[in-house]
């Protein structure tokens, strides 16, 4: 059984590898994978970063099997931490400091007369190698690092990969187990966070256009890889090696990436993210990747491509040719049938055609480009 606890910040880079790594290792050994929620947090939107990030991560085809709702099980978190209180393994604590403090030394009789005032008490474990740590917070609520212990024991979790920052609460929770007499071991696989200067949330990247295929394969590969799916991601036998090694996030590496997925969808299908259901249409997305590589920079010149044009008297007589003219397999011939027509020098006349069927100024292979919007040639030629 593999657990991965959902960020109470919503899914980043990091914590999205980490679900990753942990459900494809959990499908390589057959073994089940559970998601933690900390939905008891005091935050305010926490519901909805919860329902953001279960939906994201169903985006990733990470399903799991179990979500255990931290809030469902205050409880049992809170028994357990009466039970070492009882056994003299954790301490009440009055006076609400993080640490250690004199709480501990507290005789049978301060307590009692602390209770009778019904003052309220944190619950905290003195850790002889690690200092001192709240299990149970002043509010009653369990914490992070005792909930999880907790979960972890109840749920039978055998592994759990996890990030090098968040060893010490690892030794807390390892310690925990060992108050608690319990006897079977979790493998802890630590690996260090991938470098990044700016946060990038991944709701953020899928707004800009990534492919969650493509994000998956930047975050679970090495620089300049091959594309791969998720499923050959689980059959991979190196994905956690690649995982220890230190690396840093480069956005450009992730856009050629998502550019190299955005290529390998069928025309039709990539079409109909766009509304066509048109596989000209997809091929003409594809040759705009040359200078875009998300859907949302494809959308920008598809758009340019389907809006009406700002034209002038001689843009204005271009159309009105184009309107009589018949239907013209080549563009170099449609080109000549135009020429034929008007006086305006070459140069100028491939600047405007290029306007004209694109909406675009700039560096794009008009032979292809025409071929694939002529069906569309009168929509394509609409002045404002
Ligand atoms: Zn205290």
């Amino acid at each position: 059984m593999f657990r991965f606890e959902a960020p109470t910040d919503g899914l980043c880079i990091n914590s999205l590898r980490l679900a990753l790594l942990n459900y494809i290792t959990s499908k390589e050994s057959n073994s089940g994978f559970i998601i933690r929620v900390n939905d008891s947090t005091k935050i305010d939107n926490i519901d909805e970063i919860i329902g953001d990030t279960k939906e994201i991560l169903k985006k990733f085809a990470i399903n799991e099997d179990i979500v255990i709702h931290k809030s469902e099980k205050l409880k049992i978190y809170q028994e357990f931490a009466y039970k070492l209180v009882k056994n003299k393994k954790a301490y009440p604590c009055f006076c609400d400091t993080n640490g250690c403090c004199g709480c501990k030394e507290l005789s049978s009789k301060d307590i009692e007369n602390y209770k009778l005032t019904n003052r309220k008490f944190a619950i905290k474990i003195s850790n002889q190698e690690y200092s001192c740590f709240k299990i149970i917070k002043l509010d009653g609520d369990a914490t992070d690092t005792f909930s999880a212990a907790i979960d972890d024991m109840s749920m039978a979790v055998t592994k759990i990969i996890i990030s090098n920052k968040d060893s010490l609460d690892i030794d807390n929770q390892k310690y925990i187990h060992k108050l608690l007499d319990y006897k079977n071991s979790i493998n802890y696989i630590f690996i260090p966070d991938i470098k990044i200067d700016k946060t990038f949330t991944i709701k953020w990247l899928l707004a800009q256009g990534f492919l969650p295929d493509a994000i998956i394969n930047y975050i679970l590969s090495s620089k300049d890889s091959d594309i791969f799916y998720l499923p050959e991601a689980i059959k991979k036998d190196n994905i956690l090696d690649i995982a220890a090694k230190e690396s840093i996030f480069d956005l450009e590496s992730l856009k050629n990436l998502n550019r190299k997925h955005l290529r390998e969808i069928d025309s039709k299908r990539l079409s109909m993210v766009f509304g066509f259901a048109d596989q000209d249409i997809g091929d003409l997305l594809k040759l705009y990747l040359d200078e875009a590589s998300t859907i949302n920079e494809l959308a920008v010149k598809l758009k340019a491509t389907f809006s009406p044009k700002e034209c002038n008297r001689e843009l204005d007589n271009l159309v009105n040719i184009i309107k009589k003219a018949p239907i013209i397999a080549e563009y170099s011939e449609f080109r000549e049938y135009i020429k034929d027509r008007v006086d305006i020098e070459e140069k100028k006349l491939d600047a405007a055609l290029r306007y004209l069927l694109t909406g675009l100024h700039d560096s794009v292979n008009l032979d292809k480009i025409y071929k694939l919007i002529k069906s569309y040639i009168l929509e394509v030629i609409k002045c404002r």
